[in-house]
C-alpha cells in the first residue's frame, strides 16, 4: 500500500499519438507548489490556464494546458494536477522529468486508482471497473463496466450488506436475552427476513454471473466424438481456419481457442479433444485437459449427428451442474430424413450444417443470448472474485437457514451470517467489525 498521504505522483496519462494530446497527471501535497512554479502563479482551481512549460534552465519544453484540481474534489481525493501539452512521447517524457525534478515520483501502474479507493473517492468494485472498462473487448462489456463503475453493482452490494446486517441484529440480540431466545429464533419473521435476503442474494448471483460473461465473455467448451465436425463448426462461427479439420478421427488432440466478437458480444470458444477412451499417449492428455476445459466453462456445446445423437449425450455426464448444455445435429446437409424433433430437458437443441453453415445464425442467437446480449441498460459487469464471494455468500445464508429451521442454534446462525457479511464486504472492500458495532448498538436500546 503506498503512502499516500506523503508523496506525490506523477505519470504520463495517455497513450502520446501522433496529432493527439498528451497528458501528464500528477496527485498528492506538491501539487499547488509544482503548478505554481510551472505557471508562476497560483493557478484557479479547475480553470484551464494555458501555460509555458519550462524546464529549471528556464528553457521551453512545450505550451500547453495547465489545470489543477484542489483536494479532496478530484479523482484521487488529493490535490491532482493536469498538463496537457502535445502528443509526443520526448516531449512528455521530459515534462514528467520536470514535474519528478519538483519532488514528485514516478507512480505505479493503478496508483491513482489506488489512492482514489483509499480515499474513499470509489470502492473496490468501482475500481476494478475501471480496469475492466479499459480493457473491454465487445460494446456490451464496456456499457457494463461503465454501469459498475457508476455504482450500480456497488449499490446492490451495499443494500444486501444492510439487509444482513439488520438480520444479524436480530439473531444476535435474541442471543443476548436468552431467556427469550427460543421463541425469538422461531419466530416467523426472522425466518421470512432470512428468505427475503436469500432472494435478494439469488437475484444478485445471477446478475453478477451474466455480468462476469458480459466481463470475460461467454467461455463455450465444444465437445463431442471425433469427427463430429467439431473443429469445423469453431471454424465456422470464428470464420477463420484456425483448427485443423481432416476426416481421420482423433485429429484434435489438445485445446484450440478461439476469441470471437458476435454482434458486441464476447465469445471464448474451445474446441476440446474428442472425449473418448484411448490409449495414445498425446490423445489421453487432449482428453484430460478437455475435462478440464469443462470445467470452467458456461457451456457445453456438444456437436454430434442424426446417426448416434443418443449415445453422444452422455458425454454430457460429465459436465459440471450449471454449465448450459447446448446439442447441436451437425451434417444435417448428409442426412436425407428431415431432422428429428426429439428433444431432451434441459438441454437447447439445434439442427446444424458446418459446411453449408445452415442453422449457424440460431447458433450464434442462442450464444449471444446466453452471454447476456440485450441485458438491458442496468446490465453491469463483475469479476470472477465477485461472483465467488457471491456464492460464499449464498452457501453461508444457506447454512444459516439450515440451522435455524433445524436446532434454532442463534449462535451458528449468527456465526454463518458473520461470515456471509465477510464475504459481501470483500466485493467492495467496504465492510469492517466496526460498522456492525455500530449498527447493532445504534438499533437497539440495550439498557431497557
Ligand atoms: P472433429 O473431429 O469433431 O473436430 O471433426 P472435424 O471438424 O475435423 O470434421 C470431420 C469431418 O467431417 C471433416 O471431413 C469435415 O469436413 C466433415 N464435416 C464437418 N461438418 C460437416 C457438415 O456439416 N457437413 C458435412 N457434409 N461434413 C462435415
Amino acid at each position: 500500500m503506498s503512502d499516500h498521504t506523503t508523496e506525490t505522483i506523477a505519470a504520463i496519462a495517455s497513450a502520446p499519438g501522433a496529432a493527439g494530446v498528451g497528458v501528464v497527471r500528477v496527485s498528492g501535497p506538491l501539487v499547488p507548489a509544482i503548478a505554481q512554479t510551472l505557471l508562476g502563479r497560483l493557478p484557479q482551481p479547475r480553470h484551464a490556464h494555458f501555460a509555458a512549460f519550462r524546464d529549471t534552465s528556464g528553457a521551453l519544453i512545450d505550451r500547453g494546458l495547465l489545470l489543477h484540481f484542489p483536494a479532496p474534489a478530484s479523482y484521487t481525493g488529493e490535490h491532482v494536477l493536469e498538463l496537457q501539452g502535445h502528443g509526443s512521447a520526448v516531449l512528455l517524457d521530459l515534462l514528467l522529468r520536470r514535474v519528478c525534478e519538483l519532488g514528485a515520483r514516478l507512480a505505479r501502474p493503478g496508483e491513482f486508482t489506488e489512492r482514489a479507493f483509499l480515499n474513499g473517492k470509489l470502492d473496490l468494485a468501482q475500481a476494478e471497473a475501471i480496469a475492466d472498462l479499459i480493457a473491454a473487448r465487445s460494446q456490451a462489456g464496456a456499457r457494463a463496466a461503465l454501469q459498475s463503475m457508476e455504482g450500480v453493482f456497488s449499490r446492490k452490494v451495499e443494500a444486501l450488506l444492510q439487509a444482513l446486517i439488520a438480520l444479524r441484529v436480530h439473531i444476535e440480540a435474541a442471543i443476548d436475552f436468552p431467556e427469550e431466545e427460543i421463541d425469538f429464533l422461531a419466530d416467523l419473521a426472522i425466518t421470512r427476513q432470512l428468505e427475503a435476503v436469500r432472494a435478494e442474494l439469488a437475484e444478485l448471483l445471477h446478475e453478477a454471473q451474466r455480468g462476469l460473461r458480459l466481463n470475460d465473455g461467454l467461455r463455450v467448451a465444444i465437445i463431442g466424438r471425433p469427427n463430429a465436425g467439431k473443429s469445423s463448426l469453431l471454424n465456422a462461427l470464428a470464420g477463420s481456419d484456425r483448427a485443423i479439420v481432416t476426416p481421420i478421427a482423433g485429429t484434435t488432440r489438445d485445446v484450440l481457442r478461439e476469441s470471437l466478437s458476435l454482434d458486441g458480444i464476447a465469445l471464448e470458444l474451445a474446441d476440446t479433444a474428442g472425449l473418448r477412451e484411448t490409449d495414445d499417449e498425446v490423445e489421453r492428455e487432449g482428453v484430460r485437459r478437455a475435462h478440464g476445459e469443462l470445467q470452467r466453462a458456461d457451456v457445453a456445446l456438444l456437436v454430434t449427428t442424426q446417426v448416434g445423437f443418443a449415445d453422444d449425450l452422455a458425454l454430457f455426464d460429465t459436465v459440471p451442474v450449471g454449465v448450459e448444455r447446448i446439442v447441436v445435429i451437425n451434417k444435417i446437409d448428409l442426412d436425407r430424413v428431415p431432422p428429428h424433433h426429439k428433444q431432451c430437458e434441459g438441454m437447447h437443441w439445434l439442427w446444424a450444417s458446418a459446411k453449408t453453415g445452415v442453422g449457424l445464425d440460431a447458433l450464434r442467437d442462442r450464444l449471444k443470448q446466453l452471454a447476456g446480449a440485450g441485458s438491458g441498460e442496468g446490465a453491469f459487469s463483475a469479476r470472477r472474485r465477485h461472483v465467488q464471494a457471491l456464492e460464499q455468500v449464498h452457501a453461508h445464508l444457506d447454512h444459516a437457514a439450515g440451522v435455524l429451521a433445524h436446532s434454532r442454534a442463534g449462535e451458528l446462525a449468527a456465526e454463518e451470517l458473520r461470515h456471509a457479511q465477510h464475504a459481501l464486504g470483500e466485493i467492495t472492500g467496504s465492510y469492517s467489525s466496526d460498522d456492525l458495532l455500530g449498527a447493532i448498538f445504534g438499533s437497539f436500546c440495550i439498557g431497557k
